[in-house]
C-alpha cells in the first residue's frame, strides 16, 4: 500500500515558532507568530475549553473526565518560546476567571486553580524542551515517549498543588489523596489526548488537508465513518455481558488504520474523537465504560485513554519516521543516479566474499554496451581490459589489498562494444571489516579518451606553431644578416680592386681578403640554407576550395574550442577556388583562431562565440573573416599588432600576426583587423581567386 502523505507533513515546533521562520506565515499554520494572535488564540481556546470541560464533567462528580483548558495551556507553551510564555499566562487568566466565576466558585479557589493549571503546563513544556523532543514531538517514537513522560510527571506534580489548594480553600470534603489521584488521572489523560491534536494541527496539520489527494480524502471519510460507528456501538449501546470484555477492541482496527495511513495527525484526531464519544456515552451510563458509578466510569474512560493514546501515537510516529526515511532514501538514490548520469562515470561494486558484481544503472553503455545486458561479471570485466594492460591495471589493486590500504588508482585501455579501445581511468575504494579484511571494492571508471586526444592535439598544435614561429624567426634573422653580409662581400670586392689598382703586391693582405670573401660566401650560403629550411619547402601553389581548408582547420580546433568552452559557428558562401599555398592558408587561419580564443579568456562563458565566415568580396578576392567576442583592440595596440615581437600576452612571442601578414602578402592578399560594434574584434584576410575557376563571375575572368 503506498504511504499516505496527507497527514504526515509535520514540522518541528522550533521551526514553526521561530520568529523569522518564513513558513510560520504559510496559510493553514498556527497563528502563534505574533503576541496578539497568540493571546487571542489562547483566550478563545481556554474559554471554550473550560466550557467544554464543564460539559464533560459527570455530575455530581466534581472532577471532569478531561479538562481541556490545561491541554490548551500545555500546547500553547510548547508552541511559543519561553520568552513569550507570559503572553499565554496573561491571555489565559481572564478566560479562566470568566469561565469559572460564572460557575459560582469562590474567587480564591479560582485563582489557585489557575496557578496549578499553569504550573502543570509549564512543567510539561519545560520537560519536553529539556528532553529534546520539541522538534517533531510526535514524529519520532522516542519523542512521543519523552512527551508522555513529561505529561505524566507534570500531571502528578501539579496535582499535589491542586489538591493542596482545594484543601486550603476548604472546597469540598474529599480526602487529599483521593483528590490527588483523581486530579492526576484527569490531568494526564487530558494532556495525552488533547495536546497532540492541538500541536499537530497548529503546526501544519490543516495545511495537509488542502494538499491531500481526493483518494486520501475518501479514505479518511471511510475511516471516520467506520470509527464513529464502532465507537457508538461500544460506548453507547448495551451489549450482552458475554461480549463485554471484547467489544472494547472494536474501534481498534480503525485507530490502527489511522495511525498506519495518516500518521500523527490522523492518530491524534481519531483518539480525540473516540475520547469524546466514550466520555459522552459513559457519562450517560451507557456502553462498555458506563456501567459503574460516575466516578468509576470517569476513571475507566481515563484509564482507557491513557493506554491507547501513547501506544497509538508511538505506532504512528514509527510509521511516520519510516516514511520519511524511505522518502529520503528514494531522494538520495535519485540524486546518486542523476549525478552518475551527469558525470557519465560508471560505478561498480564487487563483493569480495561472494564475488557478486553490481553496476550503476547506465552500466557499461558509455562504452557502447547494451544497458540491459547482464553478465558483466568480474571475469568478463577483466577480459574487457586490453591484454597488454591487464597486469598493470590490476597491480595497484593488488598492492592496495596486500598493503591494507583503502584506495587504488589505475589507467588502462578498455574494449568497447565496437572492438575499439577507450582509455579509462579507474579510482577505487576498498571496504574492510573491523579486523581490516577486505569485504567490498567500489570502483569508478571515467572515459578519458577524449581528454587524452585533446591534450595530445593541443600539444601538437602548440609544437607546430612553435616550429613555424621559430622557422620564421630564423628566416627573418637570415634575411637581416644577408644585407650586412652582401655589404661585407662588396667591400671585399672594392678592397681587392683598390689593392690591384695601387699595384702593390701584398700577398698576406690578398689572402686575408680572400678569406673574408670565402667566409662571407659561406655565411651567405648558410643563411640561404636556413631560410630554405625555415620555409620547409618551396611554396606549393595550387588551386583549391578555401571552404575545405576552413572546415579542415575547424575540425582540428574543435576539441580545443570545446575544452575552452567556446562555441564555434561558420557561414561559408559558395566561393571560387583560390590559387595559393594551402598550408599557408591553414597557418594563417590557425593563428587567427587561436588569437581569437585567447582574446575570449576573460569573456563570460555565455557570451563567448567564434564565428568564421568565407565570402567573395566586392573586389573579386575571397575573404576569410574570424570574428570573436573577446576584449577587442585598444587604440594604442591597434596600429602595432602586425609588428614583429609585439604582444600583450604574458607568454606571447608577438610573431603570429607578422608571419600571417607576410604569408598573406606573398600570395597577393591583404590582412587587417577591426573592432566589432558590440564586442570583440574581427580579423580578415583576402586570397586571390583562381581565374580559371568556373565559380568566378565572367567580368573578373
Ligand atoms: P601573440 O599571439 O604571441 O601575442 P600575435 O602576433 O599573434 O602574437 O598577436 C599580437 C597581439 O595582437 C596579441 O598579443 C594581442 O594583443 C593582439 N591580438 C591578436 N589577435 C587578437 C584578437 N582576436 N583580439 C584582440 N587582440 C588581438
Amino acid at each position: 500500500m503506498p504511504a499516505a502523505e496527507p497527514f504526515s507533513g509535520m514540522r518541528g515546533l522550533e521551526a514553526a515558532t521561530a520568529p523569522n521562520a518564513t513558513e510560520v506565515r504559510r496559510p493553514g499554520t498556527h497563528g502563534f507568530d505574533s503576541n496578539s494572535a497568540t493571546a487571542l488564540a489562547v483566550f478563545v481556546g481556554y474559554f471554550t475549553g473550560a466550557k467544554l470541560g464543564l460539559a464533560l464533567t459527570f455530575l455530581p462528580n466534581p472532577v471532569s473526565v478531561l479538562w481541556p483548558p490545561n491541554a490548551i495551556l500545555f500546547a500553547a507553551l510548547l508552541l511559543v518560546p519561553p520568552s513569550r510564555w507570559w503572553v499565554v499566562a496573561v491571555a489565559a487568566l481572564p478566560a479562566h476567571l470568566l469561565a469559572e466565576l460564572q460557575s459560582g466558585i469562590p474567587f480564591s479557589m479560582v485563582g489557585c486553580w489557575f496557578i496549578s493549571n499553569f504550573a502543570e503546563a509549564a512543567i510539561g513544556a519545560a520537560m519536553v524542551r529539556k528532553l529534546g523532543a520539541l522538534h517533531q514531538p510526535f514524529g519520532k517514537p522516542l519523542h512521543v515517549i519523552g512527551f508522555v513522560f513529561a505529561a505524566f510527571t507534570a500531571a502528578l506534580l501539579s496535582s499535589f498543588l491542586d489538591s493542596a489548594f482545594v484543601k486550603w480553600n476548604a472546597w469540598g470534603d474529599a480526602d487529599y489523596w483521593d483528590l490527588w489521584a483523581a486530579r492526576s488521572l484527569s490531568n494526564a489523560a487530558t494532556s495525552l489526548v488533547l495536546v497532540p491534536p492541538i500541536v499537530v494541527f497548529a503546526t501544519g496539520g490543516l495545511l495537509v488537508f488542502r494538499r491531500a489527494k481526493q483518494t486520501h480524502l475518501v479514505e479518511a471519510l471511510l475511516l471516520l465513518v467506520g470509527l464513529l460507528a464502532s465507537a457508538l456501538v461500544v460506548f453507547h449501546t448495551q451489549l450482552a455481558e458475554s461480549v463485554l470484555p471484547v467489544e472494547i477492541y472494536m474501534p481498534l482496527p480503525f485507530l490502527l488504520w489511522a495511525a498506519y495511513r495518516f500518521g500523527p495527525a490522523g492518530t491524534s484526531a481519531t483518539v480525540a474523537l473516540v475520547a469524546v464519544v466514550a466520555i459522552v456515552g459513559s457519562g450517560h451510563g451507557t456502553g462498555a465504560l458506563g456501567m459503574g458509578t460516575p466516578t468509576e466510569n470517569a476513571r475507566a474512560v481515563q484509564l482507557f485513554l491513557l493506554f491507547i493514546s501513547p501506544t497509538l501515537l508511538c505506532f504512528a510516529a514509527a510509521m511516520d519516521e519510516r516514511r520519511r526515511a524511505e522518502a529520503s532514501l528514494r531522494q538520495s538514490d535519485r540524486r546518486f543516479h542523476v549525478m552518475l548520469e551527469a558525470t557519465r562515470d560508471v560505478v561498480y561494486e564487487r563483493d569480495l566474499v561472494s564475488g557478486a558484481m553490481w553496476w550503476s544503472r547506465s552500466a557499461l553503455s558509455e562504452f557502447g554496451y547494451d544497458r540491459s545486458a547482464t553478465g558483466h561479471g568480474y571475469r568478463e570485466w577483466c577480459e574487457m581490459i586490453h591484454p597488454d594492460d591487464r597486469e598493470s591495471a590490476m597491480a595497484p589493486l593488488h598492492v592496495a589489498l596486500a598493503a591494507g590500504s583503502r584506495q587504488w588508482e589505475s589507467e588502462f585501455r578498455l574494449r568497447r562494444a565496437d572492438g575499439r579501445h577507450a582509455l579509462v581511468s579507474e579510482r577505487g575504494f576498498i571496504v574492510r571489516d573491523a579486523e581490516g579484511h577486505p569485504l567490498q571494492m567500489i570502483g569508478r571508471l571515467t572515459d578519458i579518451t577524449e581528454r587524452r586526444d585533446t591534450d595530445e592535439l593541443g600539444q601538437e598544435l602548440t609544437h607546430a606553431s612553435r616550429l613555424t614561429i621559430m622557422g620564421e624567426l630564423a628566416a627573418s634573422i637570415a634575411h637581416e644578416i644577408n644585407q650586412p653580409m652582401s655589404a661585407i662581400l662588396s667591400n671585399v670586392d672594392s678592397a681587392e680592386m683598390l689593392l690591384a689598382r695601387s699595384g702593390e703586391r701584398d700577398a698576406e693582405l690578398s689572402d686575408i681578403l680572400a678569406d673574408i670573401r670565402a667566409d662571407g660566401l659561406r655565411a651567405s650560403e648558410v643563411m640561404r640554407h636556413i631560410r630554405g629550411l625555415a620555409s620547409k619547402r618551396g611554396a606549393d601553389i595550387e588551386t583549391f576550395d578555401p571552404n575545405e581548408v576552413v572546415r579542415a582547420v575547424l575540425r582540428l580546433v574543435a576539441p580545443v574550442a570545446k575544452r575552452r568552452g567556446i562555441p564555434v559557428s561558420i557561414a561559408l558562401d559558395k566561393v571560387p577556388h583560390v590559387w595559393c599555398d594551402r598550408i599557408h592558408v591553414q597557418q594563417v587561419l590557425l593563428n587567427l583562431i587561436f588569437n581569437a580564443m585567447d582574446a575570449m579568456d576573460e569573456t563570460p562563458p555565455a557570451q563567448r562565440e567564434l564565428f568564421v565566415e568565407v565570402f567573395r568580396s566586392a573586389d573579386g578576392m575571397v575573404q576569410i573573416a574570424v570574428r570573436d567576442r573577446g576584449h577587442g583592440l585598444s587604440v594604442s595596440t591597434q596600429g602595432r599588432i602586425f609588428d614583429s615581437f609585439f604582444t600583450t600576452k604574458r607568454d606571447g612571442m608577438g610573431l603570429g600576426l607578422s608571419i600571417a601578414r607576410s604569408l598573406v602578402q606573398s600570395h597577393g592578399g591583404r590582412i587587417w583587423a577591426t573592432n566589432n560594434a558590440d564586442a570583440g574584434a574581427t580579423f580578415r584576410f583576402t586570397l586571390r581567386a583562381d581565374r580559371r575557376d568556373r565559380n568566378l563571375p565572367p567580368e573578373l575572368e
